[in-house]
């Protein structure tokens, strides 16, 4: 079995990242969607305010909060001449599973078993979460099995924290300037939209809201959402012979018609998907709500057009009908942003391999923060944390790999100030 801590520098942090993370997953800070204002929930404005405090005790004296719910902190350089380096966590959680009253469970010395929570019955099992045998040895934290963690991206926030709180201490290590920033509303897709680019002042930045030990992520989907409305002709069911035309039905026969090898269920790796995540209606109006995935825009543009002509094809059957679609970019592959300033992914890598990490190079099939800020003019790749199982109850990180992650942080700093011109 390897030693639990990739580097005496990560066993030194550890205790610091365990500590910051506990205390970070007890404030709610989920997410809410169609927000009217940022952040969309009140609990990110009192985690921001906590990582404020906490910023400046460690003596990043310029730490605020913005009026959209930001946090953004300067640690100054102790190098002259190295470009300004930005490292970036998401505050919210997902609005997909709850994260009122978090109480996490520390298990120490993991021996590869099934770990029981004690509420709802929930147990993570080897078996179908394979990554645990990989934490052998690990302190696992977890929930009590009812809520979220929130290790997404909290593990980030904790190693962020300990990252700059570790370099303000030794002012004796080589480092660039470093700006620290905290997003709201990543889950909802907002993270990126209020942020402030000219006022971080960075060059690049790194986002640490990954999950696997190694893992460097500089390719997302591109990202688009397509809402399907059909009408029909609603009457009352009574009088309804060769006058109605039922909506839902028309919506049930396009869903049944939408190919089943291009879903998220039946494809992996490489491959886009068509993803119907609602469908509500009645007789007289019903809408789909679908998003649509590839890393190619020729294919993500032939995902929805199958989309579009399954729905018109059915739609057409029946001439007292009608379809009303709008399909909207949401955010684009940050490959090509970063592919143009291939420095900010060798220094993640050369940080990597001096923490003793192979870089995992793998695309995510999903979008980040990083999408939106990189095709903005802030390359900005994804970095691990330790965080596994997102999103849902069985959620838990690896100690050892979250301080893993801290210590990649560090490394970073002084790779980075390698680079002073
Ligand atoms: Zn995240």
């Amino acid at each position: 079995m390897p030693a639990p801590y990739s580097s005496p520098l990560a066993e030194e942090l550890g205790p610091a990242v365990l500590d910051r993370l506990l205390r970070y997953v007890r404030v709610d800070t989920q997410s809410a969607r169609d927000r009217t204002s940022s952040p969309s929930t009140p609990g990110q404005l009192e985690l921001g305010r906590l990582l404020v405090d906490e910023l400046r005790a460690v003596g990043l004296d310029d730490a605020e909060q913005d009026a959209n719910g930001y946090v953004f902190a300067t640690l100054p350089a102790t190098v002259a001449g190295a470009p300004v380096i930005g490292l970036l966590a998401h505050l919210d959680t997902s609005p997909d599973e709850s994260g009122t009253g978090v109480e996490p469970i520390v298990h120490r010395d993991y021996d590869g078993g099934v770990i029981e929570l004690p509420r709802r019955g929930t147990v993570l099992d080897p078996e179908r979460m394979p990554e645990l045998l990989d934490a052998v040895g690990h302190d696992i934290v977890t929930t009590s099995g009812d809520t979220l963690l929130g290790a997404d991206d909290k593990a980030g926030m904790a190693e962020v924290m300990a990252a700059v709180a570790y370099l303000a201490a030794h002012p004796e290590l080589p480092r660039p300037t470093i700006r620290v920033g905290f997003t709201p509303d990543e889950e909802v897709g907002e993270g990126a939209s209020l942020f402030d680019i000219e006022r971080f002042g960075a060059v690049c930045a790194y986002t640490l809201d990954g999950s696997s030990a190694g893992e460097l992520q500089d390719e997302t989907f591109t990202a688009a959402a397509a809402d399907l409305v059909i009408h029909g002709v609603d009457v009352h069911p009574g009088f309804a012979t060769g006058k109605l035309v039922n909506a839902s039905r028309l919506a049930g026969k396009i869903l049944a018609a939408l190919p089943a090898d291009r879903a998220p269920e039946t494809t992996s790796g490489r491959d886009g998907f068509i993803h119907v995540y609602s469908v509500e209606g009645g007789a007289g109006t019903a809408t789909i709500r679908a998003i649509v995935r590839d890393f190619d825009d020729a294919k993500l543009a032939e995902h929805v057009a199958v989309l579009r002509e399954t729905a018109e094809g059915v739609v057409a059957t029946e001439p007292r009908a009608r379809l009303e679609l709008d399909v909207r970019p949401q955010y684009p592959n940050m490959r090509v942003y970063l592919d143009e300033r291939p420095e900010v992914v060798a220094a993640a890598e050369e940080a990597l391999r001096l923490e003793g990490y192979e870089p995992l190079r793998t695309p995510i099939r999903g979008g980040t923060d990083g999408s939106v800020l990189s095709a903005r003019g802030l390359p900005t790749p994804n970095l691990f944390t330790g965080g596994h199982e997102y999103h849902s109850v069985r959620e838990w990180a690896s100690l050892q790999e979250m301080a893993g992650a801290a210590a990649v942080a560090v490394r970073l700093a002084g790779v980075w100030a390698g680079r002073a011109a």
